[in-house]
């Protein structure tokens, strides 16, 4: 069965896309199919996968807005198992141009449905904002991953996007659910110790184990085109990915 999980916050940098693209590629190098959806304008993931957008002929603007078939958006990454919707900035305008259209929290669920089966995971890149396009990863995910930043605020705005959350189950999809909130670029310093103490103390059991180092090949990564497992193995950042994919599994 397939999984469609939507990795969100709408604070910048906390770790949305390298948490989407590190995923999406250790559960692919775990023999599951995986397609990571760039649901942000500045394009991030699709960059993190290695993929040079130029050349796709269709990418997530025109299935939200356009209504093409997903299917025609997805372009083959480099490594098995692992394919990509890409964005590009003109993603900038389906915020506006579908604010009269119908239908228009449902347009990324409408895009994914016919893909579903092809795919054991979808993970959805969100933009750091709580816009129309987040709606439309939390109305089409099952599930949502937070990703908090080890900082001193790092629980800032967590309420607003929890409130989001019952919103969307309310109006638009019941059935979305929390995999946990997950604490990355953490530091050996007593503030990251204080602020994965803080967090688990508000959130107990909704965070995951594994907390995401603070790594410098996971910052390098992205500028080669290659997940943190292809590009260092043995860096501290793709054994804590490597982690928390397991625990993604087991989360279910
Ligand atoms: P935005 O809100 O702009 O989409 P984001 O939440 O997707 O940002 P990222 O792009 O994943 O955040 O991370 C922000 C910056 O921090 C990037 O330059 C990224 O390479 C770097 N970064 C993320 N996680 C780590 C980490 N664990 N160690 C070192 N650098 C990291
Ligand atoms: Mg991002």
């Amino acid at each position: 069965m397939s999984r469609v999980i939507a990795i969100a916050n709408q604070k910048g940098g906390v770790g949305k896309t390298t948490t989407a693209v590190n995923l999406a590629a250790c559960l692919a190098a775990a023999d599951k199919r995986v397609l990571l959806v760039d649901l942000d304008p500045q394009g991030n993931a699709s960059q993190g996968v290695g993929v040079d957008k130029s050349s796709a002929e269709h990418t997530i603007y025109d299935a939200l807005v356009n209504g093409t078939p997903g299917v025609d958006a997805v372009l083959p990454t480099g490594m098995a198992n692992l394919s990509l919707v890409p964005s590009t900035r003109d993603l900038v305008g389906a915020e506006v141009e579908l604010v009269d259209a119908e239908r228009r929290e449902y347009r990324l669920r409408d895009a994914l449905a016919p893909l579903r089966d092809a795919y054991d995971f979808i993970f959805i890149d969100c933009p750091p904002s709580l816009g129309l396009l987040t709606l439309n990863s939390l109305t089409a995910a099952d599930a949502v991953i937070i990703t908090l930043q080890c900082e001193y605020y790092a629980l800032e705005g967590l309420t607003e996007l929890l409130n989001t959350v019952v919103l969307v189950r309310g109006q638009f999809n019941p059935a979305l659910a929390i995999t946990g909130v997950v604490l990355t670029m953490y530091q050996h310093t007593n503030l990251s110790r204080q602020v994965v103490d803080d967090v688990r103390g508000h959130l107990g059991e909704n965070v995951f184990e594994t907390v995401i180092p603070r790594n410098v090949s996971l910052s390098e990564a992205p500028s080669f085109g290659q997940p943190i497992i292809y590009y260092d193995l043995k860096s501290t950042g793709a054994q804590a990915y490597m982690a928390l994919a397991r625990e993604v599994i087991a989360r279910g």
